[in-house]
């Protein structure tokens, strides 16, 4: 395993369209397992593999549990209800913006292997499942806010809205 070097925001590779992964062999494992550890190191919740400059259709989702959810072809099937919150990218360090975003999500994707399976998520998760698959695309999440906070309006926004940040255990 190894940690890549995130790329950020400005660098060309964020704005394309990846292409699908057809073959699920030692390579794309290795990338799912580097992709772990740079997410891990960098301490994130999501990583999408352009974002580690590769533009295949691979994203991975740290979920409230702590286990990372592979996802490889992934697609959006399912939203229900909304959710307003702080949304942050590894791409665009240190900065924040206010996303909506549905409340719950279910995606279709591939594993390592290529079998199909469906999972279904809440709250933080379903947000990181929206923004993970939207870089496939070559989309950030600063296109669905109006701005990107200063440091007053985090703090600000943190203070309004105690309840987003309580931990759970
Ligand atoms: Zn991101």
């Amino acid at each position: 395993m190894a940690i890549r070097k995130i790329v950020e925001r400005g660098d060309p590779v964020l704005e394309k369209v990846c292409r699908p992964v057809t073959e699920f062999n030692e390579r794309l494992h290795t990338l799912l397992d580097d992709m772990a550890e740079t997410l891990e190191e960098a301490g994130g919740v999501g990583l999408a593999a352009p974002q580690v400059g590769i533009l295949r259709r691979v994203c991975i989702v740290e979920d409230s549990e702590g286990e990372i959810i592979e996802l490889i072809n992934p697609e959006i099937i399912g939203e229900e209800g909304e959710q307003t919150g702080l949304e942050g990218c590894l791409s665009i360090p240190g900065r924040y913006g206010v996303v909506t975003r549905p409340y719950k999500v279910r995606v279709r994707a591939q594993d390592r292997d290529g079998a199909f399976f469906e999972v279904e998520d809440e709250d933080i998760t379903a947000r990181c499942f929206c923004h993970e698959i939207e870089h496939l695309d070559g989309h950030l999440y600063t296109e669905r806010c109006d701005h990107l906070l200063s440091d007053e309006e985090v703090e600000q926004y943190i203070k309004d809205h105690p309840e987003q940040f309580e931990e759970d255990e």
